[in-house]
């Protein structure tokens, strides 16, 4: 008998049919011989139509608002879970946030978890219950609703997992694993039977969405096993395990691409010590994650141009704390870019192999896309491009590495 931590995203409960078939599955479960506890999103699409309605009564939402209203897709379909599963004859119960104390801090729309509430879920379990966990909510230290970031029920799913020491936290989704790319833009992308919490968490921070980033931390801090698979079929999906030797065989794991972020430049700051310190600490403030970062050599010696990625959504904050600090430099203008995606290529194999990135920068040349930023870390190298050429580029990477079937 094990414990299973079941996440189904917004697609799997997408319709009543849907939600039907979860039932089911958690049904097929239980008579197996397993213990259960389901974790789910909202209904898809759901959570994005709450997040415009927001934007339409004020395009500056308050933040504690903005969660309570963007939160409340959760309580919907955790509901009809439950609902159906009572109705199959299994004994289940919703709750949400703040009735298992689900507790996180005070950032809101990227609140990070600080407790959570193990021991009412356990209580439910002995009682021979199914409890249908909220995803993506939590409450902070005042009673508020918080929410942790979009994509966030992975990391209630893994969190909770952790917290019971389940054997297992199933990711169900709208594909069946985790794959070399998004293989709904490439189709020559193959799925990846196991994949280090390592290259995950960069996947994931790179925008491949199937997993949110704080989830594969999780996993990675309390070796939780996660396997990511479909709702739809009983395929054997993908395992985020370990590292092991053999692994570094393979120099690029996958290709992700996030097309999230915008581009800021401020042109013609003085050259100085204590300048980038300024610009920085202002945007660290707001708690706006800046992402990369150049700075140009200045041509004279007097003036340089730096320039860094923010997440679309803070762009317009950005700009507005920057004004200010960049008036007071005498920085000549601050120019934004959305219009932009950053391209990356992963494997923790780039640790033992050279010349990634100079067949990175040719295979991108011959395409024609032209190269506008560059990062790297041990295990992955990231490019900013125009946003119209990402399907291409992350075509061209994906077979130039072996990646396609
Ligand atoms: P859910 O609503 O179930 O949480 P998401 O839309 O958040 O589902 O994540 C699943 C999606 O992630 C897939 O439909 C796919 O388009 C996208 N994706 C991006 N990169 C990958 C990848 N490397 N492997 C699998 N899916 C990926
Ligand atoms: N419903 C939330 C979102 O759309 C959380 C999730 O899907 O994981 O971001
Ligand atoms: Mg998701």
């Amino acid at each position: 008998m094990a414990l299973i931590v079941q996440k189904y995203g917004g697609t799997s409960v997408g319709t009543v049919e849907r939600i039907k078939n979860v039932a089911q599955r958690v049904k097929r479960t239980r008579e197996a011989g397993h213990e259960v506890v389901v974790v789910v999103s909202a209904m898809a699409g759901e959570t994005n139509r709450l997040v415009k309605l927001a934007y339409e009564v004020d395009p500056d939402p308050i933040s504690r608002e903005y969660d309570a209203l963007i939160a409340s897709g959760e309580q919907v379909s955790t509901a009809l879970v439950a609902l159906a599963l009572n109705k199959m004859g299994v004994p289940a119960r919703s709750f949400l946030a703040h009735q298992i104390e689900m507790r996180t801090d005070a950032t809101r729309s990227k609140a990070r978890i600080e407790s959570v509430g193990g021991p009412i879920l356990r209580a439910a379990i002995e009682r021979g219950e199914v409890p249908v966990v909220a995803g993506f909510q939590g409450v902070d230290a005042e009673g508020s609703i918080t929410t942790l970031g979009r994509g966030g029920s992975d990391t209630t799913g893994v969190a909770l997992a952790a917290a019971l020491n389940a054997d297992v936290c199933e990711i169900y989704t709208d594909v069946d694993g985790i794959y070399t790319t998004d293989p709904n833009i490439v189709r020559a992308a193959r799925k990846i039977e196991r994949v280090s919490y390592e290259e995950m968490l960069e996947l994931a921070s790179l925008g491949a969405k199937v997993l949110q980033t704080r989830s594969v931390e999780f996993g990675m801090k309390y070796g939780v096993r996660i396997h990511v698979r479909s709702s739809f079929d009983e395929s054997e999906g993908s395992w985020v395990v370990p590292e092991d030797e053999t692994m570094e065989q393979v120099v690029v794991r996958a290709v992700a691409y996030d097309k999230n972020d915008a581009r800021i430049s401020v042109l013609g700051v003085p050259d100085q010590p204590g300048v980038a310190a300024k610009v920085f600490a202002v945007l660290s403030e707001a708690e706006i994650v800046v992402d990369m970062i150049i700075q140009n050599s200045s041509q004279d010696g007097t003036k340089t141009d730096l320039t860094f990625t923010v997440p679309k959504a803070d762009v317009l904050t950005a700009r507005r704390l920057m004004e200010p600090v960049a008036a007071a430099l005498g920085a000549a203008t601050i120019k934004t870019d959305n219009q932009i995606s950053k391209v990356s290529v992963v494997g923790v194999g780039m640790r033992s192999h050279s010349g990634v990135a100079a067949k990175m920068f040719g295979v991108l040349s011959q395409a024609g896309v032209n190269i506008q930023m560059i990062a790297t870390s041990e295990i992955k190298i990231s490019v900013v491009i125009d946003e119209a050429y990402t399907e291409l580029a992350v075509r061209v990477l994906h077979q130039a590495f072996g990646l396609d079937t």
